[in-house]
């Protein structure tokens, strides 16, 4: 290798001292309760494959008609030649389906809050912004330029006496939040910091990636699940989750959609997404506004699991979603406890998280429920999961 690059390996080696490399696991086959990974069929806790969509008849017939109609690339960005009337009747969808004036549908969930943030506050402003936020939000707040105020996880009295410190100084203010926090499956307290923010007029934006399909009647999302539909400004949102598909959304008033719309520069300045992931996200919402019927087993599954791993003594911390979150404490622990579900016979596909992810002493086996699993599949999860915790010692 070239002296150039020296620092590469240096630093590579530096990541594996620290347990922080990541081994990126290769997937033969769709994505569902039972998948191959690396060549091995097991079962899979670890995609957001909420609504079990993503491989789904009707998605995948929506997806095939949509090729034969209009090709497979719009070969433009959206404000050129790139948007599709597929991509406006999506955002016209999208914007029904969770009760706001506008949508604009972007390429991914992450592009969404790169798309949002800067489009609302820039130099002069500032952002206050919950600790745990996702990256796709930190690293939006960075490319804006606004001031970033951090206030401590769902602390709503924290977040008052950053506003209070803060707000005077400053030009427009913005504050930001997840619906659902991935790492502990957690919510925001969203009506008392909608309350706060009504009160200091500061625009109000929640990342609602996890809640979506999830949480509010018939999956409507966090804004649904408090009944502030319609109030919060900015609900940004993922395709690729729940709905089981590609792409991001933003979701609000028409005023501030139209304005995002001629100023995101990732909607400007990069290709819209594919006619046959628009025609799955429409499929996808069909689904969601047929019936409830997902969203409940989905639910249903996530109470049998965790009151099962509850019972078998495991520390499940204080998700309220589909996420689970079974706290293991040492992040190598974590790591070899990944290793023997995934080595178990049928193995577990389910991912250790652990520092910087989650804070030190903290490391975690991140499981994520979908309603595509079978009360088999839950059972066989909870008797490997006992089995190799009573092993290690993560249980008595
Ligand atoms: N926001 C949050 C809270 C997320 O968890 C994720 C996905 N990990 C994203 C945004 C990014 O969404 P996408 O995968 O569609 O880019």
């Amino acid at each position: 290798m070239s002296e150039k690059f020296e620092w590469i390996n240096e630093e590579m080696e530096a990541l594996k001292q620290q347990g922080l490399k990541t081994h990126i696991r290769t997937i033969g086959s769709a994505c569902g309760p039972w998948m191959v990974v690396d060549g091995k069929k097991v079962l899979n806790f670890c995609t957001n494959n909420y609504l079990g969509l993503a491989n789904h008849p009707r998605l995948k017939e929506a997806a095939r008609a949509a090729v034969q109609i209009w090709g497979v690339g719009p070969a433009a960005v959206r404000s050129i030649a790139g948007t599709l009337e597929l991509h406006r009747l999506l955002e016209e969808r999208l914007a029904a389906f969770k009760g706001v004036e506008d949508a604009l549908y972007v390429q991914s969930g992450f592009c969404a809050n790169q798309a949002a943030i800067p489009s609302m506050v820039g130099k002069g402003d500032v952002i206050f912004t919950d600790r745990l936020n996702h990256a796709s939000i930190i690293d939006g707040c960075r490319l804006s330029s606004a001031r970033v105020v951090v206030y401590e996880h769902c602390d709503v009295e924290d977040c008052e006496r950053a506003i209070k410190e803060n707000l005077g100084e400053y030009r427009r203010a913005l504050l930001i939040t997840d619906g659902v926090f991935s790492m502990d499956g957690d919510i925001a307290p969203l009506d008392r910091l909608f309350e706060l923010c009504e009160r200091h007029g500061i625009i109000t934006m929640v990342d609602d990636a996890h809640g979506e399909g999830v949480l509010g009647r018939g999956g409507r999302g966090i804004v649904d699940h408090f009944q502030l539909n319609g109030k919060f400004d900015l609900e940004i949102g993922t395709l690729s989750k729940a709905f089981g598909v590609m792409g991001g959304v933003i979701a609000g008033s028409s005023t501030v959609i139209e304005w995002i719309r001629q100023k995101a520069r990732p909607f400007l300045f990069s290709s819209a997404v594919t006619a046959a992931d628009t025609a799955a996200c429409l499929a996808a919402v069909d689904l969601l506004e047929e019936g409830t019927e997902l969203v409940e087993r989905l639910w249903e599954n996530t109470r049998y699991f965790k009151e099962g791993m509850r019972g078998a003594g495991f520390d499940i911390g204080a998700s309220v979603t589909p996420i689970t979150p079974v706290m293991i404490g040492d992040a190598t622990l974590a790591q070899n406890f990944s290793r023997m579900l995934f080595d178990s016979d049928p193995g577990i596909f389910a991912m250790p998280i652990g520092y910087p992810t989650v804070p030190q002493g903290k490391a975690r086996i991140r499981v994520m429920i979908s309603a595509s699993h079978s009360r088999e599949d839950l059972d066989l999860g909870l008797d490997i999961f006992t089995r190799i915790g009573k092993s290690v010692g993560v249980i008595g």
